[in-house]
């Protein structure tokens, strides 16, 4: 099939790569030229496990193009699919402004029936408006499809090749079929694609991501209890875990949730009850405790110091909103360096793939190094923000020598604090 992908982010990337991988011939388009650039130069723009591979295979076998051309690339498909960002405005709504345009656009070049898919993550009725906009520019017959996307990043291959669901939100035939089919090679299993109408579609991917954000806030709020009480928050997550009902996915407490997609899911579905005059309490509450949460890995390292840390030097391992990805969209860390940096400390900080975009983001204001135990020499304290791999069994008599103070602030409960403080260090953990 021959299909375009508009927005080569990290779901429109991933789509149009997964789709050519399957046999199809997908163009991808952004209007960011720097991006389309680094794509035809065979560089990929954001860090993705495994898709560098899956590109270069599917750019030379001919089924993969990137252009910055959307007219060019509609009249050339027969399915669009719309993975362009959703951000939210300031009034916690969904900004559809690059949804609309696209839609327009495709209205506008299409020369003959056409399949628009919106992967985008966008509110409850966006499909009969996305619908109006088509019909305003063209003539042609069209149909829509609310196709929303769940993949992970970190692991958005592997979803997106073998998905737990694939939500088709679609109300004629052809479209249906034509959606089946593009995504039976990826149900080898056994049919996992739930067909359902585009409101209910919409629905479905807020209501699955502010849950999930919601089982986080819950835990953190169940840590803040267990470290006033005497808990073991992490003993408390096992007892809950292993009742199938309850289930171990999205339990661990830690220093709040960030990303492109909760923080935004959540204020977007807070919005949409608004608008009818529906409050969504509960989800009020989830972002609020995550706001606060945030707040608890600085908080605990201020109080370890009787409230100043001005002059002291502070080192964060893990910049990214969790591993496995560069992205640092409202990512935990941003917050915790600036409480310390706030509070007149200084701050020294290490990832494994997130350097790069964390020296756009932070200009400066924090001295950025590859090398995680470079930066902890005559340190007051190590933070441990991001979860990565390479960060679970570090070499503790190393850190031991390097650091001034011998503290460890863990904001995701990875160390185990016997050890650690066998090794001579004072430990501070989330709810335990
Ligand atoms: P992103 O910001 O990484 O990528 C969006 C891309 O769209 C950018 O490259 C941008 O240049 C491009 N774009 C914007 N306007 C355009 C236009 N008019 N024409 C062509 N290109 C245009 O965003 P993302 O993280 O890939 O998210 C995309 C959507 O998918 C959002 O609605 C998001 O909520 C949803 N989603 C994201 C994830 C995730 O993990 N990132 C998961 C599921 C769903």
């Amino acid at each position: 099939m021959r299909i375009t992908v508009v927005g080569t982010g990290y779901v429109g990337l991933v789509t149009g790569a997964c789709l050519s991988e399957t046999g199809n011939h997908v163009i991808c388009v952004d209007k960011d030229q720097r991006k389309i650039d680094m794509l035809l130069r065979g560089e990929t723009p954001i860090f993705e496990p495994g898709l560098d591979s899956v590109v270069h295979t599917n750019v030379k076998a001919g089924r993969l193009e990137f252009a910055t051309d959307l007219d060019a690339s509609v009249r050339a498909s027969r399915v669009i699919f719309i993975a362009v960002g959703t951000p939210p405005r300031e009034d916690g709504s969904a900004d559809l402004s690059a949804v609309e345009t696209v839609a327009r656009r495709i209205g506008r070049a299409m020369n003959g029936y056409r399949i628009i898919v919106d992967k985008s993550t966008v509110p409850v009725g966006t499909d009969k408006r996305v619908k109006e906009l088509v019909s305003q520019e063209t003539q042609h017959r069209f149909s829509v499809v609310s196709n929303p996307e769940f993949l992970k990043e970190g692991a958005a291959i592997d979803d997106f090749m073998r998905p737990d669901r694939v939500v088709i939100g679609a109300e004629d035939d052809e479209a249906i079929d034509t959606m089946r089919s593009l995504y039976a090679p990826y149900m080898r299993r056994g049919d996992r694609l739930l067909v359902m109408d585009p409101a209910s579609a919409e629905m479905t991917k807020y209501a699955s991501n502010c849950m999930l954000a919601t089982r986080i806030s819950f835990m953190n709020e169940v840590a803040a209890l267990c470290e006033r009480l005497g808990a073991n928050v992490e003993h408390v997550r096992r007892g809950m875990a292993s009742d199938q009902r309850i289930g171990e996915h999205f339990l661990f407490p830690g220093v709040g949730f960030g990303g492109s997609s909760f923080p935004k899911d959540l204020l977007a579905l807070v919005h949409m009850g608004q608008e009818i005059d529906h409050r969504m309490t509960i989800l009020e509450s989830v972002t609020a405790v995550n706001a606060q949460q945030k707040r608890v890995l600085a908080e605990k390292v201020k109080r370890h110091f009787g409230g100043d840390i001005s002059g002291r030097t502070f080192a964060l391992w893990g910049l990214a909103f969790k591993p496995g990805t560069d992205d640092m969209r409202e990512a935990p860390a941003l917050e915790i360096i600036d409480s310390l940096l706030e509070a007149g400390a200084t701050v020294r900080a290490s990832d494994p793939v997130a350097l790069e975009v964390a020296g756009e983001l932070l200009k400066g204001k924090v001295e950025l190094s590859e090398d995680p135990y470079a930066i902890l020499d005559r340190a007051d304290g190590l933070l441990l923000v991001t979860e990565w791999n390479a960060f679970r069994s570090p070499d503790f008599d190393r850190i031991r020598d390097s650091l001034k103070e011998k503290v460890l602030f863990d904001g995701r409960n990875v160390w185990d604090r016997r050890f650690v403080e066998q090794h001579g260090f004072t430990y501070y953990g989330i709810g335990r």
